[in-house]
């Protein structure tokens, strides 16, 4: 379109000095500059350049033909390629990016692991309010998820080196027994179930199924996380 333009351009140029010859008044002025000011005119007055609308289908019926349905097939096609892609880095991107320990739940640490009122707290309380989410520590799988003695309720999640994370006094639990869940996933809420003083979580983390209870905010510093 540029180059069209610079050549109607030049060539009303050229047709407006030959107008211009013929004209003696303006000859005498500005030579140099007066076929320019003047192109429009001449130009308008040829058929050429000046009207555009007139000038513009014919650039159009010209580009058309080359984008056959075929090669919009095949543009569409790498299109797909293209986005899917795209969509696969950015998926591996995100899973890259994710957290793969996080904290149970947000609150206030009232009480760590070990001696506690002449037993052992084999975990550390998290207080906050009612139905405040808990989420799952860690990716794993749920391989218990109901009523327990002294926690009221309870879902325990297996993660791929073994250890086993366990929520305790929930107020419901969202899991079942087999769902695998990613680190942060929603499992239940905070309730004051069991043995239970007030609203809280109960959490625990065991060395195996049946294994050794490790102190959670032990495990939890390993992975960078405290409360
Ligand atoms: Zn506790």
């Amino acid at each position: 379109m540029v180059v069209a333009a610079v050549a109607v351009g030049a060539f009303a140029a050229a047709a407006a000095g030959q107008t211009l010859q013929g004209g003696q008044q303006q000859q005498q002025k500005s030579p140099e500059v007066q076929p320019l000011a003047d192109s429009t005119n001449a130009s308008a007055a040829i058929g050429i350049g000046g009207d555009s609308s007139a000038a513009t289908p014919s650039f159009m019926t010209v580009a058309k033909p080359s984008a056959g349905p075929l090669e919009a097939q095949k543009i569409a096609a790498s299109d797909k390629i293209v986005n899917a892609r795209a969509a696969k880095l950015a998926a591996q991107v995100a899973e890259q990016k994710r957290p793969k320990f996080v904290q149970p739940a947000d609150g206030r640490l009232t009480s760590g692991f070990g001696a506690r009122w002449g037993t052992t707290h084999y975990g550390i309380d998290v207080a906050n309010a009612l139905g405040t989410p808990i989420v799952a520590a860690a990716d794993g799988v749920v391989i218990e998820a109901g009523p327990a003695s002294g926690f009221g309720l309870w879902v325990r999640v297996q993660h791929s080196d073994g250890t086993v994370t366990v929520y305790g006094h929930m107020d419901s639990y969202s899991v079942y027994e087999g769902q695998e869940v990613k680190a942060g996933e929603q499992i239940a809420r905070m309730g004051n179930r069991g043995e239970s003083t007030g609203t809280h979580l109960h959490f625990e983390v065991w060395a195996g199924e049946d294994g050794l209870k490790l102190d959670p905010l032990a495990w939890l510093g390993e992975h960078g996380l405290s409360y």
